[in-house]
């Protein structure tokens, strides 16, 4: 399935005459209110316009599964509600910022975010179990979603100066190779809290952060593609089950 998804067309404008996309399925779940500042993603195709309302432009269709996060709205137009939204782009083309509809849940609340702004270096795949996220040194790390911090260490040949953050339903993130580590165990964040500094400590060739999300022991499917821009507000566009609002 994540395969078909083809980043390569997430500016070109589709010309179906939709607001949302053609044979969408409804997110699983409520859809409950959106507000200012919560991750999102996009559960179909859906169209990026200049203003809240089908009347305007459209700018960009989103890909389903695109990350983003809610900037500015709500505004009822054309029978929609509308949201701005800040999309995560590819590297050819940047993000995307504009309305879209919020329609029958096609922007889902995203239950954990990505954890810094940078640009996708390494997929999660068989043998990385990880997104690779890279930016300069000293870019801030946040959490992806409130908890308690579990571990902070040092690993000379592996993860170097890492953070592990433990989340409801056994969840727990992983933050690697950081310069600096801002928190401590036992130590309450919430969603969004500045955490740490990347760097390129332990078995790395630049400044990244290796990201993982795991339940119970078990690596979690981390979304993004190679080369997607990721902005640290963004929601990361999967549902993983049994966790409650942000
Ligand atoms: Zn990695």
């Amino acid at each position: 399935m994540k395969d078909e998804i083809s980043r390569r067309s997430f500016l070109k404008a589709s010309s179906a005459s939709i607001v949302g996309g053609v044979g969408l399925t409804a997110a699983s779940g409520s859809a409950a209110a959106h507000y200012v500042g919560l991750p999102v993603y996009t559960t179909t195709g859906l169209s990026v316009r200049n203003g809240p309302g089908t009347g305007y432009g459209r700018k960009a269709v989103a890909e389903q599964y695109t990350g983003g996060y809610i900037i500015d709205g709500p505004t009822n137009a054309d029978g929609y509600t509308w949201w701005k939204v800040q999309y995560n782009g590819d590297g050819n083309n940047g993000r995307v910022t504009g309305w879209s509809a919020e329609g029958d849940n096609w922007l889902a609340h995203a239950d954990f975010g990505y954890p810094c702004v940078g640009q996708v270096t390494q997929e999660h795949k068989s043998g990385h179990l990880a997104l690779d996220i890279a930016n300069d040194t000293g870019t801030n790390v946040y959490a992806a979603r409130g908890g308690t911090v579990a571990v902070t260490d040092y690993e000379s040949g592996g993860c170097g100066y890492y953070i592990k953050i433990d989340h409801a339903n056994g969840y727990r993130t992983m933050y690697c190779h950081l310069s600096d580590i801002l928190v401590s165990e036992g130590q309450s964040v919430n969603f969004g809290d500045h955490i740490g500094e990347m760097g390129s400590t332990g078995n790395s060739t630049g400044p990244h952060v290796h990201f993982t999300v795991e339940q119970n022991g078990a690596h979690q499917y981390v979304p993004g593609d190679l080369y997607d821009e990721i902005d640290n507000h963004a929601g990361l566009a999967k549902n993983y089950s049994g966790i409650g609002s942000l």
